[in-house]
C-alpha cells in the first residue's frame, strides 16, 4: 500500500511551477467525418483544459506554436472494446538542446500534428454515461505525446528519454517528482502499464483499485491517463501527468490539489470497462 505524502513538495513544485515559457501553446482541430456540431464541445473543452495547464514551450523556436489535431468518428471494433485513439501525427525534432530549467542538453521532439479516431459504435453510450469529455481529454493528451512521445526513436536518434522500453518504469524527472509528492515518496519511477506502455499502470482492465492513492484518497485507477476508462468516479488529472508534459518540454501549471477533481461524470449509471486504447 502506498499513500501520498507531502515529503517532497518543494522539489515537485520547483519542477512543475514552471519557468517562463517562450512561444504560446495552442490546440486546434480539423474535424473530419462524424464530428457533428453537438459533439465538438468536448474537443473545445479538452483544448481549453490542456491549454490552461501547458502554457508554452521550454525551448524557443519559431516553429513551435501549438498543435493541429485531426479528429474523426468512424466504425472501429463495435460496441465496447477500444473507444478511441489518439497519437502524434507529426513532430518537430531538436537535437542536443537545453530546455529552460534543465541542467543538461537533450534530444526533444514536440508533437505538432495529431490524429484522433473515436469509435462510432461507442459514442452514444459514452455521451449518455457522461464519459465522452473524459475520453476526448485522454486522447488529446496522447496526441500531444503522452506515451507515444516517450523515448521516441527515429533515424537512429532517441528523443524524450523518459522511459526505457519494456521496463515499466517512467523516470522523467518532472513526473517522478510529482509522483513522489502525490502518491509514493519512496518511488524511483512511475509505474507504466506493460501491455502497450503508453499509460500509467493500473490493474488489468481496470477491475480493481491500484492501492496507489494520493493525499485526497484518489486511487490511480481514476487518473485520466491510465489505460482503462472508469465511469464510477470522476477522472482526475494528477500532477504526475502534468509533470510528464514538463518532461516532454512544455511549461506547466500544476493542478491546485484542492480542486483537482474533474466533475465530468455526473451520470455514471452504467459500467463501461472499455479500453481507451491506444
Ligand atoms: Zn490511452
Amino acid at each position: 500500500m502506498k499513500t501520498g505524502t507531502l515529503n517532497r513538495p518543494i522539489l515537485a513544485l520547483a519542477l512543475l511551477a514552471s519557468v517562463t515559457g517562450f512561444a504560446d501553446f495552442s490546440i486546434s482541430f480539423n474535424f473530419g467525418a462524424g464530428i457533428e456540431e453537438s459533439r465538438k464541445t468536448a474537443f473545445y473543452d479538452a483544448a481549453a483544459f490542456w491549454e490552461a495547464h501547458l502554457t508554452g514551450y521550454r525551448y524557443n523556436d519559431p516553429s513551435l506554436n501549438g498543435i493541429v489535431i485531426q479528429a474523426e468518428i468512424a466504425a472501429y471494433d463495435g460496441s465496447g472494446g477500444a473507444l478511441g485513439y489518439g497519437a502524434p501525427a507529426a513532430a518537430q525534432f531538436f537535437e542536443n538542446i537545453t530546455l529552460d530549467g534543465a541542467s543538461s542538453a537533450a534530444n526533444v521532439a514536440y508533437s505538432t500534428e495529431g490524429y484522433m479516431l473515436f469509435d462510432s459504435e461507442d459514442i452514444d453510450s459514452l455521451i449518455a454515461g457522461g464519459s465522452w469529455e473524459t475520453l476526448v481529454r485522454h486522447e488529446v493528451a496522447h496526441a500531444l505525446g503522452f506515451g507515444y512521445g516517450w523515448n521516441f526513436e527515429t533515424n537512429g536518434i532517441t528523443y524524450n528519454e523518459v522511459y526505457a522500453l519494456d521496463s515499466g518504469q517512467y523516470t522523467g524527472a518532472g513526473a517522478l517528482a510529482a509522483y513522489q509528492s502525490e502518491f509514493d515518496a519512496d518511488a524511483t519511477f512511475v509505474p507504466v502499464e506493460m501491455s502497450d506502455q503508453i499509460h500509467w499502470d493500473e490493474v488489468d482492465e481496470g477491475i480493481a483499485l491500484t492501492g496507489i492513492v494520493d493525499s485526497q484518497g484518489r486511487d490511480m485507477r481514476y487518473e485520466l491517463m491510465t489505460g482503462w476508462l472508469n465511469t464510477q468516479e470522476p477522472s482526475f488529472v494528477s500532477n504526475t501527468t502534468l509533470g510528464q508534459f514538463y518532461d516532454l518540454g512544455y511549461t506547466v501549471i500544476p493542478e491546485p490539489s484542492s480542486i483537482g477533481m474533474l466533475a465530468l461524470c455526473g451520470v455514471c449509471m452504467h459500467f463501461i470497462r472499455s479500453r481507451f486504447l491506444v
